[in-house]
């Protein structure tokens, strides 16, 4: 299951985990900056270690990631920068999963109000029949998943962030604020 941080995991995991025997990917490489990347990920080691679960952590190749979404800087959130993002990072997972032999992909990136979960499952389903390993196309937000998985990881003490991850959902978030703040 590839894994976007501490907070979407918690919800997901116990769900899934009723059915499957799941191992973590933690493969991010669009957070920035490198800050914000060691503490979504020791958020993430932290509860791992909690709860026993098994986390594999890829690479932080962030200059990839650049170039791939070169030109697409000023997209919206939602646009085809994200497409590339998702793509990148399941891209990533499904090679794990083919190598390692496992049965089946999935990822936490759905349980997101502000993602479209139809477009993580159309990069997801892409990859699924390129490398002939099946995609389990969930939205995990359905049946107020968002809400009982914020509420869990408030519980276990897990810092939420306030941005998707990338530097430009960063610059975004922080103009509605001077937005908002201008206004008062
Ligand atoms: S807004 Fe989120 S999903 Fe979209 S490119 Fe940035 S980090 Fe990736």
């Amino acid at each position: 299951m590839h894994v976007c941080c501490a907070s979407c995991v918690v919800y997901v995991y116990r769900k899934l985990s009723v059915d499957y025997d799941v191992t973590c990917f933690f493969y991010n490489p669009n957070i920035h900056p490198r800050s914000e990347y060691d503490s979504r990920k020791k958020e993430l080691e932290r509860i791992a270690a909690d709860n026993q679960w098994e986390v594999v952590y890829a690479d932080y190749d962030t200059n990839q990631w650049f170039q791939l979404v070169k030109g697409h800087e000023k997209d919206p959130e939602r646009g085809e920068r994200c497409s590339i993002c998702f793509h990148m990072r399941l891209e990533k997972t499904f090679a794990y999963a083919k190598t390692n032999g496992f049965d089946i992909v999935t990822s936490t990136l759905s349980i997101s109000p502000y993602k479209v979960t139809r477009q993580i499952n159309a990069e997801g389903e892409k990859l699924s029949r390129l490398f002939g390993v099946e995609f389990l196309p969930e939205n995990f937000k359905k049946q107020d998943g968002y809400n009982k998985g914020k509420k869990m990881a408030m519980e276990m003490g897990i810092k939420h962030q306030n941005y998707c991850g990338c530097i430009y959902s960063k610059e975004e978030r922080e103009k509605r604020v001077q937005i908002k703040n201008d206004k008062l």
